[in-house]
């Protein structure tokens, strides 16, 4: 049984499915009984119709469906095709706690909420993942407690947008904002590190920054993701905030936590996006200092907003051409804030072996920035600051 979890934000990352598909066809011509199955967001932006354009899929299981694993693997495995697409409501996984396979030991992803309400207009994820739904505080709070208790020591609370995150207790009537679950990790231990993701700059409140400030062992970092620096083009795309209220954002965050690392994330060559637009971006990149950014040419995406509405009329060497640019913009934006870092001290969480030498510890900053460093001078090992 091969099950493959799937990925639908780029068209991209859909080919690199594909792909793989291919290799296990090969694989399934020579194994009788192989079945293969495709989870997650591509299972469900496609449906039915995947079985169909790749015919040697036996299962198709949306984001929403893990439960029903066993029964539709029972199904596929009596010859029938397999398929449970049903996005939910109020599914959150709460009381399944992952198996962490792949893990370090020391530092893990919490998932706090599925699903999205906000519809950029680029954007698959409101439609493979559905409505946005928080997961009940007492099991985030139970799930951190115990990864602590197992020698972890630092969480990254999972979001589409965790600044929206809010959870009413049934009995007590008592709510809980992302800011006070942030907190209640926090209190979890001094020597437990917090870090979450991803923050929409329309939600993050001050109530938030100034628990980041208040906590030592809430990482001075936020991800938020500006995607474009004009104003038109930020409408287009449905952001609901403007190149202003963004960096009254950014300002607010150096105000209140004066040393916080800020990452973004930015698309180039959205619909009708001009040379113009785009030197708004370059700007705004620079008068918000971003330590580290993840940038991507648009990938438009069937279904969505701008897949109906607008023309992706920006050829893709320009898209590229303008990534291009981008990229070299937060080089430049790096290196300066690497250069800011020359000769100050860092708490550094070790994460592991330096992928280049085994004679050197890595792990991460507050800020999120990797460091790498002599195991000679240290008598630490993982886990350890
Ligand atoms: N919920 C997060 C982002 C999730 S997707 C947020 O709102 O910030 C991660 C990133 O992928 C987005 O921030 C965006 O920059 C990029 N992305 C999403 N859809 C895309 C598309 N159609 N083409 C190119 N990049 C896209
Ligand atoms: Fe997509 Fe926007 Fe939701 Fe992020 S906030 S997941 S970009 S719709």
């Amino acid at each position: 049984l091969v099950l493959v979890n799937t990925c639908s934000i780029r068209e991209k990352a859909e080919l690199t499915i594909r792909k793989r598909l291919t290799e296990f066809r090969k694989a399934k011509e020579s194994k009788k009984g192989m079945l293969v199955g495709v989870l997650g967001c591509m299972a469900e932006r496609l449906k039915g119709k995947l079985m169909e354009e790749e015919k040697l899929v036996d299962l198709v299981v949306g984001p929403d469906a893990y439960r029903s694993l066993p029964l539709l693997i029972e199904e596929a495995s009596s010859g029938q095709k397999a398929v449970n697409v049903l996005l939910s409501r109020d599914e959150t996984y709460a009381d399944i706690a992952p198996i962490r396979l792949d893990s370090n030991g020391v530092s893990a992803f919490v998932s706090i909420m599925r699903g999205c309400n906000n519809m950029c207009s680029f954007c698959v994820v409101p439609f493979t993942r559905g409505r946005e739904r928080s997961r009940d505080a007492k099991s985030v709070i139970a799930e951190s407690q115990d990864l602590f208790n197992k020698g972890y020591k630092e969480i990254t609370l999972l979001g589409q947008n965790v600044d929206s995150y809010y959870w009413i207790d049934e009995q007590s009537n008592k709510a809980t904002t992302f800011a006070a679950l942030l907190q209640q990790i926090a209190l979890i231990s001094p020597s437990l590190r917090v870090r979450f993701s991803t923050s929409h700059p329309k939600d993050i409140t001050d109530e938030v920054l100034y628990t980041i400030a208040k906590y030592e062992n809430i990482c001075n970092y936020i991800h938020l993701p500006i995607q474009s620096g004009n104003n038109r083009v930020l409408q287009l795309m449905n952001r609901t905030y403007t190149r202003e209220w963004y960096m009254a954002k950014i300002n607010r965050i150096r105000e209140i936590i004066p040393d916080c690392g800020i990452s973004t994330d930015i698309i180039t060559g959205f619909c009708t996006e001009t040379e113009e637009d785009h030197q708004e971006t370059i700007e705004i990149m620079q008068s918000s200092k971003y330590d580290y950014a993840y940038m991507y040419f648009y990938s438009e995406r069937p279904g969505t907003l701008a897949e109906r509405r607008y023309e992706d009329d920006v050829p893709e060497e320009i898209k590229k051409r303008r990534l291009t640019e981008i990229v070299d913009t937060q080089y430049q934006l790096s290196l300066q804030s690497n250069r800011n870092d020359v000769g100050k001290t860092f708490k550094v969480l070790v994460d592991g072996e330096s992928k280049k030498d085994n004679n050197y510890w890595k792990g991460r900053t507050d800020q999120n920035k990797v460091a790498v460093f002599p195991k000679e001078n240290f008598e630490i090992k993982m886990g350890d600051y």
